[in-house]
């Protein structure tokens, strides 16, 4: 027998290993498995060489678990060791500074597994007591069993074990008795060794048999279904990826669109990515990507590796070369780890637009649920958003798709104004917004329909890309504002008529909750509705955006500015007018005149002031001057709110306006209603 130390520099290892990794304590197992399945494939290698020339009979790997011994038992029909192997692999972990490193690292306990060959050390997390017995491959090996209690000291001696291959038993801790639970392992085993190439055995099947599970006498295999991302795409069919796809994720609709990674050169990467249909209750903790090295299960923390904007993709991806146990930040900053992301991304790019070339009405049909991962990704990654250029469409008020480019086409000669801008217009909401939506159909211009939850984002991003090109809102403002083509038609109105209707405009509108109204007057065609009401683009914007991002409250305190236009050329806005004008007129030009007066009395009062600075009796001139002229106003105001009280079209007109833009409600819209039924 053979007694010694492992030749680890430090004494300390296994306490390091069984507290730092404490949180991680259940990927022993994922640890031992791979092992077991890569000196199983080893042996099948042989084989296929002709170095190893006798029966390979089954080659599962077996999971027991032993209650009343309190063992849990990995056993494989693979290579086996000699003690020789033994000394080398396991007693001579080569771990020169491995102090160093575990002093600098033990924050990231989880990347000296693996990393450092410690993957089967592991198996000390959750065990007081492991044994290893084993019998190579090689002719006329002896079987040997290696113990060891959790301190650097080991025993080693010669065994009874007669089938080629390797136990590893672990005698569980006090604190770990969950890893000798079938559940428990079975549920394990189901996350990390579902794909693994070789039969993983743990347990037998149940069944239903007098009102309780029983064992069956078949063996319970674990990686029954196959990893379809390792086949070539040419022999998969779209209902085997739909198949893989919904075993993966159980209970999920059907997903949209998948993509078949495959490189070799410069790094290796397989992998399957589906775009789900998303539905409003997302739960990105849920159903997400899963990473895989050689087919084992590692992580579905896939930050870092996947691009941002494709979190919301499910599958799997496949990669030995993703450094998948040193720690987030190390991950990042990995030049490899970098190639792949961008990888990923021109992948996905080139496939969408394959997709979009090859069979656009499907692409079509699909695109309302995709556009949320395409303006995202073009949002938060330069190179797609270069790449998505080509296949992102828009969709108009009718439902037809465009590409920005055809889009554009469609537009250029209609929708330029005078400035040579093109004015693409939008509507965020078709119903409420109908009215401007049909005045621009009417103008023969086209309005595309904005209302996903980041086209407000989106549209911002292709102002910065598209040259000269402005985005409107199609009630932001008339029409003929919006593309201005030439320049405006004068207002026709003497200041008196001007200053008349504004307060009789102004003085009827209702009060609406958070909403301010500013009345303004344009030459409009006399077929257009009388009042227009409009909401500032910018101002709309500003307030939108302050919803999302906290140092701007500023604006998203403000209330709703409104403008309230009143079409001048209009004949029911004639008759207010003239009608006003008649009954108003008289009384307001003279008040007008001594405003007009005063105002001229106090500019000369200041012009004249010596060193531009009032002297007492200057001061109070011009303070008496002041009161008198907003009593002018005052009185004016007064004169035309009674009369405008009067006249029922005025309020008429304007709560048509309102009702158009869904801001008549309460009891201005019962009011309006009772007005018109007694006015018909
Ligand atoms: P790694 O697998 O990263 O090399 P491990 O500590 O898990 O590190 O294993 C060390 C070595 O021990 C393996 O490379 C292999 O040669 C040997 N070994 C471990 N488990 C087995 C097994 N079940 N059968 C044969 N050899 C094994």
């Amino acid at each position: 027998m053979q007694s010694g130390n492992i030749g680890v520099t430090t004494e300390n290892i296994f306490p390091v290993i069984k507290k730092f990794l404490y949180s991680d304590h259940e990927i022993f197992l994922r640890e031992l498995v791979s092992n077991a399945v890569d000196a199983t494939q080893k042996l099948k290698t042989l084989a296929s060489f002709g170095e190893f020339k006798g029966e390979l009979g089954k080659l599962d790997v077996r999971v027991t678990i032993d209650k009343e011994a309190g063992t849990l038992t990995i056993s494989d029909r693979g290579i086996g060791m000699t003690a020789d192997d033994v000394d080398k692999y396991i007693n001579q972990i080569a771990l020169s500074g491995a102090e160093e490193f575990l002093e600098k690292y033990k924050d990231t306990a989880n990347s000296i597994i693996g990393h450092f060959g410690l993957g089967f050390y592991s198996a000390f997390m959750v065990a007081k007591k492991v044994q290893i017995r084993t019998l190579s491959w090689k002719e006329g090996s002896e079987a040997v069993q290696w113990t060891c209690d959790g301190s650097p000291a080991y025993t080693m001696e010669p065994c009874d074990k007669t089938d080629r291959g390797t136990d590893i038993i672990l005698y569980i801790d006090e604190d770990d008795k969950q890893f000798l639970e079938q559940s428990r392992v079975d549920a394990l085993l189901k996350k990390y060794c579902r794909f693994l190439p070789v039969p993983v055995i743990s347990g037998k099947e149940q069944e239903w048999k007098d009102g309780k599970y029983v064992d069956t006498d078949r063996d319970n295999v674990i990686n029954a279904m196959e990893p379809a991302w390792m086949k070539k795409p040419a022999d998969l069919t779209d209902d085997d990826y739909m198949r893989f796809y919904h075993e993966l994720y159980p209970g999920q609709d059907d997903p949209l669109f998948w993509i078949h990674l495959n490189v070799d050169y410069p790094f290796t990467l397989t992998g399957i990515l589906y775009f789900p249909k998303i539905k409003n209750n997302i739960d990105p903790g849920r159903n997400r990507i899963q990473l895989y090295s050689n087919q084992v299960y590692v992580t579905d923390q896939v930050e870092g590796v996947v691009p941002e904007f494709m979190m919301l993709l499910q599958g799997i991806i496949d990669s030995p070369d993703i450094p998948l146990n040193v720690s987030r930040s190390y991950l990042q900053a990995d030049t490899a780890v970098k190639k792949i992301s961008s990888y990923i991304t021109k992948k996905v790019a080139s496939r969408l637009e394959d997709i979009f070339k090859t069979n656009r009405s499907d692409f079509e049909s699909k695109w309302d649920d995709i556009k949320i991962f395409i303006e995202y990704g073009m949002l938060t990654d330069q190179k797609f958003a270069d790449a998505a250029m080509k296949f992102v469409l828009v969709k108009d008020t009718e439902g037809k798709y465009y590409t920005l480019d055809e889009y554009k086409t469609l537009i250029e000669p209609t929708q330029t104004n005078k400035d040579g801008d093109i004015i693409y217009l939008y509507t965020t909401d078709t119903t409420a917004q109908y009215q401007y939506i049909k005045g621009a159909i009417d103008r023969g211009y086209s309005v595309l329909v904005m209302d996903g939850q980041l086209d407000q984002h989106f549209i911002g991003l292709l102002e910065q890309t598209l040259e000269k090109s402005h985005f409107v809102r199609v009630d932001s403002d008339i029409i003929d504002n919006l593309i201005a083509k030439e320049d405006k038609k004068a207002v026709l109105l003497t200041p008196t008529q001007r200053n008349i209707l504004t307060t009789i405009f102004r003085s009827q509108t209702p009060k609406v909750e958070k909403a301010e109204f500013l009345v303004s007057f344009e030459a409009l065609k006399p077929t257009d509705s009388p009042i227009v009401i409009t909401q500032n683009e910018y101002m709309r914007r500003m307030k939108s955006m302050a919803e999302m991002q906290p140092g701007m409250s500023f604006y998203g305190e403000l209330p709703d500015s409104y403008n309230l236009i009143v079409n001048t050329e209009q004949p029911l806005v004639e008759k207010v007018r003239d009608a006003a004008t008649t009954a108003l007129a008289d009384k307001i030009t003279p008040l007008e005149t001594e405003v007009e007066a005063a105002n001229k009395a106090i500019t000369e009062i200041r012009d004249n002031a010596k060193d531009g600075k009032l002297d007492d009796d200057e001061k109070k001139r011009s303070n008496d001057l002041e009161a008198r002229v907003n009593e002018l106003r005052a009185e004016q105001e007064k004169l035309i709110t009674e009369y405008a009280s009067t006249q029922p079209l005025v309020k008429q007109l304007i709560d048509l306006a309102l009702l158009g833009n869904g801001l008549l409600r309460g009891e201005a819209l019962s009011q309006f209603i009772a007005r018109s039924v007694s006015l018909l």
